[in-house]
């Protein structure tokens, strides 16, 4: 894919780093491939392999004159069986077994798998549904004795260590951020991420820690709430309360899937995506996108729709996940993801926009932003929109409405840079002389032009505000022609 190509894409796409994606030169191609914003699974990996990869990523990116965002994301309190006896235990439908949280009397071997999860026992009773490892395999609730939840397997499986549990339903949880997470969160306040990914928040106050050791920090990475418990979403003010209290929003149908169970993921996915537009949030699709690819070179059909289905629904982002931490083929699998988003980019739905023509806007940039939209998408010969950002704010609100034009933001902070990598349709330039500029319009212009991205005679539409080093102050937009 050439660069002119990559960056007519508008769906950003989000990949994980792992084992299979931890040099220079894989990163390199990553980024090369299409990669907007890498994700530090903090489940997996040491802090030393965090670091290493974080500053490659930077290096990577940096060579190649790309913004790129980093989002580290902290594991949370994931209920998991504890370690196995062997290196795995086949299990056979029918078969009875006991999860116990007494360690003494755990033994695999025996049928008695230990469970890392003190409150197991009083939080689930007969007939429950409980799925191992992303669900693969299920298991009946028969009875609950003591420290001991005795079950029998209703779909067959290879169990290893340390998977995950979690309930049909849902109604399995822990302290919403664990030592864990605060010592994983120092890291990435050290190493100056973009974002960090809060797990299994039920609410918004579950986000509070995190937020309160970044403002402690004087940290401005971005809060990403993960939906993944059914309690998050069992009713649509839980949903809009969780998004409200968060930067970001990630749609992880990993657990989310499990808990809810994927027929209702078709729907809980789109309203999140829309709920999260609505509120002006940047929100990333995720989990088993493109699976098969981890040992296959090709996506199956209904991995390509699954993705476009995502861009349809207005994502901003299509994250990886095994696929390029533990997968064959990373670079393959990122080409395929970005192939599918150009084309699902090209359905007329994705020029459509109408949900705020009856609304008013409390802030000056908001409503900026919604008439240089306005203004693009209906002033014949406009081309491209521009937004002079400190913040990245005008852009993001920019990018909540649907069109099929480019948003340049030029911005005089890497940092805003980085982290519009995740937006969709915006397309970050750096830029750090913004103030006694001469004619800062004709070079907003200039600096997109230098990319290719238009011609003369073309018009665009330029959003500014007029004091600068402080974001959201945007008030002034223009219609201008390029004239070469
Ligand atoms: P995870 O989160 O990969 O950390 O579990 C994403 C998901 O659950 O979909
Ligand atoms: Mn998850």
């Amino acid at each position: 894919m050439t660069p002119k190509e990559i960056r007519k894409r508008r769906t950003k796409i989000v990949a994980t780093l792992g084992p299979a994606s931890s040099t220079p030169e894989v990163i390199g191609e990553l980024i090369e491939t299409g990669v907007n914003v890498f994700r530090l699974n903090f489940s997996h990996g040491t802090h030393e392999q965090h670091r290493q990869n974080a500053n490659t990523v930077r290096a990577e990116s940096e060579k190649r004159n790309r913004h790129v965002g980093i989002l580290g994301d902290l594991q949370g309190p994931k209920i998991r069986i504890g370690e196995l006896q062997t290196e795995q235990k086949q299990l056979h439908e029918d078969q009875a077994i006991v999860l116990t949280i007494d360690k003494s009397t755990a033994d695999s071997e025996k049928d008695r798998v230990y469970v890392v999860y003190t409150p197991l026992p009083e939080s689930v009773q007969a007939g429950d549904t409980l799925l191992l490892d992303d669900g693969l395999i299920r298991m009946q609730v028969v009875s609950v004795e003591g420290k001991d939840v005795n079950c029998r397997v209703t779909q067959a499986g290879v169990l290893k260590s340390r998977k995950g549990i979690n309930r049909l339903g849902g109604g399995l949880s822990a302290d919403a951020i664990t030592e864990k997470d605060l010592e994983d969160l120092q890291v990435i306040i050290d190493l100056n991420l973009e974002y960090v990914a809060v797990s299994f928040p039920c609410c918004g106050d579950d986000l509070l820690p995190v937020k309160n050791a970044l403002k402690k920090a004087n940290c401005n990475a971005k809060i990403i709430a993960k939906i993944e418990r059914a309690e998050a979403v069992e009713t649509e003010e839980n949903v809009k309360e969780l998004i409200d209290a968060a930067d970001a929003v990630m749609v992880a149908r990993g657990d989310l899937g499990v808990e809810i169970g994927d027929a209702q993921l078709i729907s809980i996915q789109k309203r999140i995506i829309r709920l999260s537009r609505q509120a002006n949030k940047p929100v990333i699709t995720a989990t088993q996108m493109m699976e098969s690819m981890i040992t296959n070179p090709v996506p199956t059909r209904a991995e390509v729709f699954d993705v476009a289905n995502a861009v349809l629904d207005g994502t901003d982002a299509v994250m990886l996940s095994g696929e390029t931490a533990a997968g064959k083929f990373p670079a393959k699998v990122v080409k395929a993801m970005a192939e599918t988003a150009l084309g699902a980019e090209k359905h007329p739905m994705m020029r459509q926009s109408s949900y705020r023509v009856d609304r008013t806007f409390d802030l000056v940039d908001e409503s900026i932003a919604m008439s240089a939209m306005y203004a693009a998408n209906h002033v014949s010969g406009v081309t491209a929109i521009i937004c002079l950002t400190e913040s990245g704010i005008t852009p993001l609100l920019s990018s909540r409405l649907s069109s099929v034009l480019p948003i340049f933001a030029i911005s005089p902070h890497i940092a805003t840079c980085r982290r519009m990598a995740l937006y969709r349709g915006v397309i970050p330039i750096y830029y750090d002389v913004m103030d006694g500029e001469e004619d800062l319009w004709a070079k907003a212009i200039e600096l997109v032009a230098e990319r290719g991205a238009l011609e003369i005679g073309d018009r665009v539409a330029i959003t500014c505000g007029d004091l600068h080093g402080k974001g959201g102050s945007t008030n002034t937009l223009k219609i201008l022609e390029y004239k070469g």
